[in-house]
């Protein structure tokens, strides 16, 4: 079965794709494979895997015609890494009708060929019309909650939509958890924050935490993710333990 995972948050700057990027790497290392469905029209998540952005992105057409999704399939730098791209004119090339495609599209994703292990989805900053499709799309959300003031309150939105769609269609949408991102462990403003989050939603936060470390925005820059460009930084430490939490998580899931 493949695990869809989207990562969401509707405050900008948070870490959502940091995250989406470096935990797509580090599942693909594990023997997983993995697809990085891009659904953000900055298309950080493309260029944060060294791929060329396009100006029509595939995800539409994935949407439209879900049987042609192998052949949509963009390989990337790393085997069994695979892209769906974000563009520029996402916003403009997804609408709600394009909800219809949901269904048969999360079918196609366990039925394609490669068979995909999990899919990770990086959202936009804002609970729009794509935001709304990754959740439809995933089993599970992990939050990104940078650790600085009001850090709860951009979980305002996100936290009723995710229960409003549980309501709905997707009723087994799950969160995978809360991830505190650009932690700080001098600062006792970071302590504050994940013990704040922790109280607010018990048993939801990731115990990783990622600390603010530049080779992570680094590495976006130069097109790879942490792994492959400073594995021994201390960011890399932080999204490989993030993904062994989740494996742990595929584990538990099994014994259901
Ligand atoms: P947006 O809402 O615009 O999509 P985002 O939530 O996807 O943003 P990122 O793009 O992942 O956030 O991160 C915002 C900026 O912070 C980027 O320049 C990124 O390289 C940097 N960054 C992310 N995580 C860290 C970290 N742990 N330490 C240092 N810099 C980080
Ligand atoms: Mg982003």
């Amino acid at each position: 079965m493949t695990r869809t995972i989207a990562v969401a948050n509707q405050k900008g700057g948070v870490g959502k794709t940091t995250t989406a990027v470096n935990l797509a790497a580090f599942l693909q290392r594990a023997g997983r494979t993995v697809l990085l469905m891009d659904l953000d029209p900055q298309a950080n998540a493309t260029s944060g895997v060294g791929s060329q952005v396009p100006s029509i992105s595939p995800i539409q057409t994935a949407l439209e015609k879900p049987r042609q999704l192998p052949s949509l399939l963009e390989p990337t730098y790393a085997r069994n890494l695979y892209l769906l791209p974000g563009s520029a004119m996402l916003g403009q090339q997804i609408n709600e009708g394009h909800y219809q495609g949901i269904r048969d599209l999360r079918a196609q994703f366990t039925e394609a060929n490669p068979p995909l292990d999990y899919v990770i989805i990086d959202c936009p900053p804002a609970m729009s019309t794509l935001s709304l499709l990754a959740l439809q799309l995933a089993d599970s959300v992990v939050i990104p909650v940078q650790s600085e003031y009001y850090a709860m309150e951009g979980l305002s939105q996100i936290v009723p939509l995710i229960e409003g769609i549980q309501r709905g269609d997707q009723e087994k949408l799950e969160i995978e958890g809360l991830l505190v991102t650009m932690y700080c462990e001098e600062l006792d403003l970071s302590q504050e924050v994940y013990a704040e989050v922790c109280k607010f939603f018990p048993n939801k936060v990731f115990q990783t935490v990622i600390p603010r470390d530049v080779a992570l925005a680094e590495a976006s820059s130069h097109g790879r993710p942490i792994v492959d460009y400073d594995l021994r930084s201390r960011g890399s430490w932080a999204y490989l333990n993030l993904a062994k939490e989740i494996l742990s998580n595929e584990r538990l899931e099994e014994t259901r």
